[in-house]
């Protein structure tokens, strides 16, 4: 029988257990956890991600700062926010909202954050230090695809996990944590993308399939094995002329025909969104802790 693996149920017992920590901190006479975030443009998905964020901030008992900066922002300007928040001590973590205007060069800015407040995990130091299995921030949308199985009690072993995508925040991260000596982990990992060919050979071969390409509906019945765990990452907009807006959120899996064959997949909305901001939320915590000392 299919089970769903619930992000927003699972997130929120993670929120529970971060309000305790704060409480815990606070009766301790700590300092509270404090999120910031950049936001540049006015991209209405950008926005609303980062309003998730602000808000998963208040529910959890952090401090925020949204700090806004217009879309034509030059380079230097932005290094120079970036600089300043790795400069505020109040401030334990932050993250640049991606994607950023055409005329930013990305990874300048992310190599500007201080490794040490990169929640985000985007950093080339974390990355790294997540390559050869040692403590770092790990990108929030993989770790939290990692909590969601450990927390299903979904035993990973030896099984064969294939990643379809294979980007710096998503596919590559995923297939490393996946391919861990540890528990969840273990797994025997391929990663598929836009150049693999014969691509349903290997997503019928999945015992965990975990889709991060951003195409709606891409995976469908017949790319996946009976008793498969699927993972579907995608946010896909397309048109649903039954909603207010004329549009909807899908993910890159055929729910629809796929869930049958599955014995776990993730819905879309409410599998892997939630939990990527669940696991932001542990980072901060986590950046903020390792100042105690
Ligand atoms: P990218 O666009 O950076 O990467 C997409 C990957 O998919 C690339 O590796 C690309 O291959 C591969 N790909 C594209 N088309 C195909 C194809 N036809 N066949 C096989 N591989 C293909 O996307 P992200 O990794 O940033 O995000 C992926 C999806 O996940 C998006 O829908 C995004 O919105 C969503 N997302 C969701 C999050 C959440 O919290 N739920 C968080 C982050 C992302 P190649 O490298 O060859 O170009």
């Amino acid at each position: 029988m299919t089970q769903i693996l619930d992000g927003k149920a699972t997130s929120l017992a993670i929120e529970a257990e971060l309000t305790q920590a704060v409480d815990a901190r606070m009766a301790s006479g700590l300092k509270r956890p404090h999120l910031a975030a950049i936001l540049v443009g006015d991209n209405p998905a950008s926005r609303a991600y980062v309003g998730h964020k602000v808000k998963a901030c208040a529910r959890v008992g952090f401090e925020s700062t949204l700090v806004e900066h217009p879309a034509d922002i030059t380079q230097e300007a932005l290094l120079d926010a970036v600089r300043a928040l790795n400069d505020d001590a109040s401030v334990d973590g932050f993250i640049v909202q991606l994607p950023l205007p055409d005329h930013i060069d990305d990874q300048a800015v992310l190599e500007a954050v201080h490794p040490e407040k990169d929640v985000d995990g985007f950093h080339p130091v974390n990355a790294g230090k997540m390559a050869l299995d040692l403590p770092c921030f790990l990108p929030a949308t993989p770790k939290g695809i990692v909590s969601l199985l450990d927390r299903a009690g979904i035993d990973t072993q030896g099984k064969h996990a294939v990643i379809l995508g294979r980007s710096s925040i998503v596919g590559t991260p995923m297939a490393l944590l996946l391919r861990r000596n540890g528990a969840p982990g273990n797994c025997t990992v391929t990663v598929c993308h836009s150049r693999t060919q014969d691509l349903a050979e290997h997503t019928r071969r999945a015992d965990i399939l975990v889709a991060a390409i951003g195409r709606a509906h891409f995976v469908t019945a017949d790319m996946v094995k009976e008793g498969a765990v699927v993972i579907d990452v995608g946010i896909n907009r397309i048109a649903d002329a039954t909603k207010k807006s004329g549009s909807r959120l899908t993910g890159d899996v055929d729910f629809d025909h796929v869930a049958p064959k599955c014995s776990w997949i993730t819905p879309v909305p409410g599998g892997v969104g939630p939990m990527t901001i669940a696991s932001l939320m542990e980072n901060t915590l986590q950046a903020c802790a390792q100042k105690d000392a």
